[in-house]
């Protein structure tokens, strides 16, 4: 019996072998056509990835790194590996919230530096993603969808963003414009630039809110230096940071742009959006109110200012000051001193902080 089983398994091994011969002899390169196919595909994915921007690359790597379970690995934002040696004091990481992009500078990071760092994270605030090296140095430029604080941790080789808004920071959000700006210089009186005064008097109150610890307000400026964004830059920094107040700091001229004896402080507002309880006529209620008493300048009242682009177009509560007139003699002197503008600032500090007192 037992050597019947014996005789049976040898006949069926054999016969399977056979099989196994005949099938390599008809079709001798399946194995080949296997090879082949996994080779074909690695090429794919190569050329794939070389053609992707860095946004879909930032996908594809996430997508892949989720594969390996490596997904949960950082609850932030974004994780970068730094090539080898390159320390994190090398590293700079620069929030530019005027154009809401973020500039990352990684020495000795050359082009293929993206590929063969995969960079994950998640992309939901990430409206696009450039990567470009000069000098062997390489400049990772990130633009968001909106405004955000950005916070840096390093651990091992690996740096890690984590972007906050501004309302996670802050208790109130504040925009702060200085007209102009650049080429446009605004009124220029007796060689004295508008644009010039305007951020002079910006400055005084950054260096006041600078220093108040007592409130936990973040202020975020259009410019604290000679450039000129543009008018939709600067009114997107309010919606985009969903700013309590949007505040614009100008000085006036007459009309005709002759000297006279017009002075004074005036405030624009939205009149189309008059009637919002806590809204841009209020806004611009208190500022006036709040500079006039400051500087003891002649309240020149508010005035309507729908047709400027910047106060249309806000979406949070916006006040326009014209501090005072350019073409007064006595005012533009006034203007033109530190101890002035320093006034101005504490009258538009006073007025930012009774607007949220009341409920801003
Ligand atoms: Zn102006």
């Amino acid at each position: 019996m037992e050597e019947k089983l014996t005789h049976l398994i040898t006949i069926f091994v054999s016969i399977v072998a056979a099989i196994t011969v005949a099938a390599l002899f008809y079709f001798p390169d399946l194995h080949i056509e296997a090879v082949e196919a996994a080779r074909l595909k690695a090429q794919k994915e190569a050329e794939q990835s070389a053609n992707m921007t860095g946004l879909e690359m930032l996908d594809y790597n996430t997508n892949n790194a989720k594969k390996n379970d490596e997904k949960d690995a950082f609850t932030q934002q974004l994780r970068i590996e730094l090539p080898p040696g390159v320390k994190k004091d090398d590293v700079t990481v620069e929030d530019n919230y005027v154009t809401q992009t973020i500039l990352i500078t990684i020495p000795d990071a050359d082009e293929e530096y993206l590929y063969d760092y995969p960079m994950i994270g998640r992309s939901d605030h990430i409206d696009n993603l450039i990567y470009e090296c000069h000098k062997n140095q390489g400049v990772l430029e990130i633009a968001l969808d909106g405004v955000f604080e950005i916070e840096k941790s390093f651990e091992g080789s690996y740096l890690y963003l984590d972007f906050l808004t501004p309302q996670e920071l802050y208790d109130k959000v504040v925009v702060i414009d200085a007209g102009h700006g650049g080429k446009a210089s605004g009124a220029v009186k007796q060689g004295i630039y508008e644009k010039d005064i305007d951020l002079a008097i910006v400055k005084q109150l950054k260096a006041i809110m600078d220093a108040d610890t007592e409130h936990n307000i973040g202020v975020y400026y259009t410019r604290t230096d000679d450039s000129n964004p543009d008018f939709d830059e600067r009114v997107q920094l309010a919606n985009k940071a969903h700013a309590n107040l949007f505040i614009s700091i100008h000085n006036n001229s007459t009309k005709s742009g002759r000297f006279s004896s017009i002075s004074g402080t005036a405030v624009m507002y939205d009149e189309q959006k008059e009637d919002e309880q806590l809204g841009t006529k209020h806004l611009a209620e208190i500022c006036l109110d709040e500079v006039t008493s400051a500087l003891g300048s002649i309240n020149k009242g508010l005035v309507p200012g729908n047709e400027i682009y910047i106060i249309r177009t806000s979406e949070v509560p916006v006040a326009l000051i014209e501090v005072g007139f350019m073409t007064n003699q006595q005012e533009l002197d006034n203007l033109n001193s530190e101890e002035y503008q320093k006034q101005a600032a504490t009258g538009i500090y006073h007025a930012i902080l009774r607007a949220i007192e009341e409920g801003y």
